[in-house]
């Protein structure tokens, strides 16, 4: 709105909502487009008939964008509720070479990861994500099998974020830079224990703390990545430390006297 209006493109504070007092000030409409698309066939069908299609809390249809480790990537449209490992498995076509699933972001980049092993059963409504602690979100499954780096996947979305920031508010602006930093302090092998939860504690100042949505959806990612798949930041700093202890050792052996030059 504020770009069609020929101002800086800025989110707005809300309220007052674009509902309310939108574009020049007038009650303005934005949805997305999948949004949009449902009106007409609810009013020429009716909503009971849109009310049977899926979960009767989430009903109707979503088009559900599959993306990364399948081996058919595409958009699908499903009803809402249709199991998570049906979408990955059956329509999707599995996981190339048959390999585990590390983890999967059920609904977009910016919403909480899903461990692999942890899949049976979910069902992919806004209920049914939010009981398993992750959400709906857009409904952009990205699935990652066991041989993913998580800690570079999570330095590229942060990346993509710190990008994305228009720069209004501070915690947004600052944060998704630090965040980016230390991401790839740690994938660079130059990251310390410390950094992982400094990395929850700038998350956790962003979330809640901005003009518009971004800031959360920057915070989220890095915040529950961390938290659910710690053993992959530990294992990835850890590394660094062992390459260190082994360098200094090799160093020690290479400029100690040997024992048969020392003069008595
Ligand atoms: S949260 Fe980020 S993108 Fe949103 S207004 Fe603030 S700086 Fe801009």
């Amino acid at each position: 709105m504020n770009s069609i209006e020929g101002k800086r493109g800025y989110p707005r504070v809300k309220p007052p909502f674009p509902a309310q007092n939108g574009l020049w000030g007038n009650p303005t409409t934005i949805n997305n487009v999948e949004t949009l698309t449902n009106v007409p066939p609810i009013i020429n069908k009716g909503w009971e008939w849109f009310s049977s299609i899926g979960e009767p809390k989430h009903p109707g249809t979503l088009l559900f964008g599959v993306s990364g480790h399948v081996n058919k990537p595409g958009v699908y449209e499903l009803p809402t509720g249709t199991l998570l490992t049906d979408i990955i498995y059956k329509f999707a076509g599995g996981v190339p070479g048959d390999k585990k699933i590390k983890c999967v972001i059920p609904g977009g980049s910016s919403m909480p990861p899903l461990r692999g092993d942890a899949l049976e059963g979910i069902k992919m409504d806004a209920e049914s994500l939010r009981a398993a602690g992750s959400a709906i979100g857009t409904g952009g499954i990205m699935v990652m099998d066991e041989d993913t780096d998580l800690v570079k996947v999570l330095a590229r979305i942060a990346k993509f974020y710190h990008h994305e920031s228009c720069g209004q508010c501070t915690p947004c602006r600052e944060g998704t830079g630090w965040m980016l930093k230390l991401l790839n302090r740690i994938v660079d092998g130059k990251g310390a224990s410390r950094d992982i939860d400094l990395l929850v504690s700038v998350a956790n100042n962003i979330e809640g703390n901005t003009v518009c949505a971004l800031g959360e959806a920057a915070a989220w990612p890095v915040k529950f990545m961390v938290t659910r798949f710690r053993d992959e930041f530990e294992a990835a700093v850890k590394e660094k430390l062992a390459l260190e202890v082994k360098n200094k050792v090799h160093s020690m052996r290479s400029t100690a006297t040997p024992i048969a030059n020392i003069e008595i």
